[in-house]
């Protein structure tokens, strides 16, 4: 982010699902740099720890620190996060950002890829969403806080492999799709405790999600956008940091598209 002219500036304690890489990752730099402590949260990456460890040395004005936990799990995702506010300070923002792919012919997905698609693309964002709101409503009057959810372009497209070839991810796409109208109905219903539920859909970036593809894959979706590339994940934060911030104090239930152009076509 720019040093100068129009800087955003955080504080409070931010949650970041999965935090550690990817577009996360960025997200968990960027807060730090903006003033929040940061709580990564991952489910495996037995280097998150490290990972925090990094952005802590480089932003030494907050606390960053990893969790483990699998946001599926609505229970314990409650208990890391109640955890996260008594080692970090007060809760102020999160962003659900955890999500699975899995690329498969619709013919052979199973109930198993179901679950494990929907337990955390949408599962995982709902109960994620439902832990921090939860602390944010007991606080009674002081109530507020504000939500991003890391949705994607593909809510709202099929994907190419190439000219006229679908890219076969039919419950990722639809996953995300559902949670671009879960930030409305949540947005809706937790107005009245002061809490802004918004989304941010990015269109390829590059990360280990992507990083698998076949190369022909790839350079395919790149040349295909009007940009003509893959986003960087820093690329994403910027309109992230601004929802959660007081500057879009007047925006809540809408998405944010971050695609180089793609939805133009
Ligand atoms: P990524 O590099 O594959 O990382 C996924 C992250 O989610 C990891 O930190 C992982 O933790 C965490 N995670 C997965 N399941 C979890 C669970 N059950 N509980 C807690 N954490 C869990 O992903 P990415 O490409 O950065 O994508 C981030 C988000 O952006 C996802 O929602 C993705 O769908 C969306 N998105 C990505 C793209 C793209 O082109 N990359 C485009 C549009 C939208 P571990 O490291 O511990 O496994």
């Amino acid at each position: 982010m720019s040093s100068t002219g129009y800087v955003l500036k955080l504080g409070g304690t931010v949650i970041v699902t999965g935090g550690n890489r990817g577009i996360g990752k960025a997200f968990s730099r960027a807060l730090a740099r903006a003033g929040s402590n940061v709580a990564i949260i991952y489910r495996t990456s037995k280097d998150a720890p490290d990972v925090a460890r990094k952005i802590q040395e480089e932003f030494q004005n907050v606390k960053v620190r990893a969790y483990q936990v699998d946001v599926s799990d609505y229970d314990r995702t409650v208990e890391t996060f109640k955890r996260a506010e008594q080692e970090l300070g007060e809760v102020t923002g999160l962003i659900a950002n955890a999500g699975v792919s899995a690329i498969k012919p619709a013919l052979e997905l199973t109930t198993e890829d179901f679950r494990n698609i929907y337990g955390v693309n949408v599962l995982g964002v709902f109960n994620s969403a439902k832990a921090v709101a939860r602390i944010w409503v007991d606080r009674g009057e002081r109530s507020k806080g504000s939500i991003v959810i890391t949705a994607s372009m593909s809510a709202e497209i099929i994907n190419q492999a190439s000219t006229n070839k679908p890219l076969p991810q039919a419950f990722y796409n639809s996953s995300k799709a559902a949670v671009r109208n879960l930030v409305k109905g949540l947005a809706a219903e937790w107005v009245t405790h002061n809490i802004r539920v918004n989304s941010v859909s990015p269109g390829y970036v590059r990360t280990d999600q992507t990083e698998h593809l076949d190369k022909n894959i790839r350079d395919h979706q790149a040349h295909n956008v009007p940009l003509r590339r893959f986003a960087e994940p820093e690329e994403i934060t910027g309109q992230a940091l601004l929802l959660l911030s007081d500057r879009a104090s007047y925006q809540t239930g809408a998405d944010y598209l971050v695609d180089g152009g793609q939805l133009i076509w």
